[in-house]
């Protein structure tokens, strides 16, 4: 693995556009907060078949009001052409430069699978390059404990590097606990001349329930160990959090240790939890 220096590191925080009036002040409030220690930029999710389109776009253009580098998240599938051409074109006039493209999982019922739409995230970046050349830095996802559809570990690295043979310029993981994981798909991409800085997703643990229900559906392993110890806290939610801290925290550490290019985390629009992790990291620059 090859190592960063500390003021190349790539340090980002993802953001999901809130439903209500209310979430959007809590939001405004988080960020304000997660704004202050000078992360490189900002993404907000997008939900597939344009769910969010409207929040997402509300919530990327009050960040882009800001003055805040944001990058909208795009899932293409069952997305038409045309439709791809409005929400990308609605971002360069927000000024827009780096994107996080995606393929998305359908909400079940909204299954569109016509001529003229994308498939796999592959070709949502070849379309991007295609269509407006290096205006975007594309960023797109990798799995390290792999993704829950892919045949074998192998067709899944083999499909991630046909994102970065289309064009994307950097990646960034789903979160996971296991550091070695991460080192390993590392070295194995590595191998397979999957040249680009490859971001650790970093999720908070601060909610068992939530936690459990997300990693179920992601594919994303919560060591035995530590999912049996937080069972065990039950409504002991300071406890909770405490260990749930200590086990990112030491995560973290390894991970910049062992040369991470970054780290992106998962704020769920939370302020508290990363910014914990971020000053006993001594991330600030
Ligand atoms: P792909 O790279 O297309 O891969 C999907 C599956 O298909 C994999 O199993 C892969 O091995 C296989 N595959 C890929 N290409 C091919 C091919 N050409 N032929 C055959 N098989 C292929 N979801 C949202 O809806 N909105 C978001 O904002 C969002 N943000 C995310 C951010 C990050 C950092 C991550 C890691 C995930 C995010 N997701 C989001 C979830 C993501 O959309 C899902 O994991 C989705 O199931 C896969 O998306 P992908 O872009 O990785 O897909």
């Amino acid at each position: 693995m090859t190592h960063q220096s500390q003021n190349e590191r790539v340090l980002s925080f993802e953001l999901f556009p809130p439903k209500t009036a209310e979430g959007m002040d809590k939001l405004k409030l988080a960020v304000e907060r997660l704004n202050s220690v000078g992360p490189r930029y900002f993404s907000c999710t997008y939900g597939a078949g344009g769910s969010t389109r409207e929040r997402t776009f509300a919530t990327v253009g009050w960040l882009r009001e800001q003055g805040i580098e944001t990058a909208p998240h795009l899932a293409c599938i069952g997305t038409e052409k045309a439709e791809m051409r409005d929400i990308v074109g609605h971002y360069i006039e927000q000024g827009i430069t780096r994107l996080v493209a995606l393929r998305g999982d359908m909400p079940s019922g909204m299954g569109r699978t016509g001529i003229g739409t994308f498939r796999y995230a592959n070709e949502l970046v070849a379309f991007l390059r295609e269509e407006y050349g290096d205006r975007f830095t594309i960023e797109v996802a990798a799995y390290p404990e792999f993704h829950p559809q892919a045949p074998s570990a192998q067709a899944d690295l083999e499909n991630f590097k046909r994102k970065v043979e289309a064009g994307a310029d950097t990646a960034i993981t789903q979160y996971f606990y296991s550091a070695e994981a991460y080192r390993y798909f590392v070295d194995e991409c590595e191998r397979m001349q999957i040249d680009v800085p490859i971001i650790p997703g970093v999720m908070p643990i601060t909610n068992y329930n939530q936690l459990a229900r997300f990693s179920d559906a992601c594919g994303a392993e919560i060591p035995r160990w530590i999912r049996k110890r937080l069972e065990a806290f039950g409504d002991d939610k300071d406890s909770l959090k405490a260990f749930g801290h200590d086990v990112v925290l030491e995560l973290c550490q390894q991970l910049l240790e062992d040369g991470a290019p970054g780290l992106h985390f998962y704020t769920m629009n939370q302020s508290g939890p990363t910014l914990k992790l971020w000053n006993e990291l001594g991330l600030s620059q």
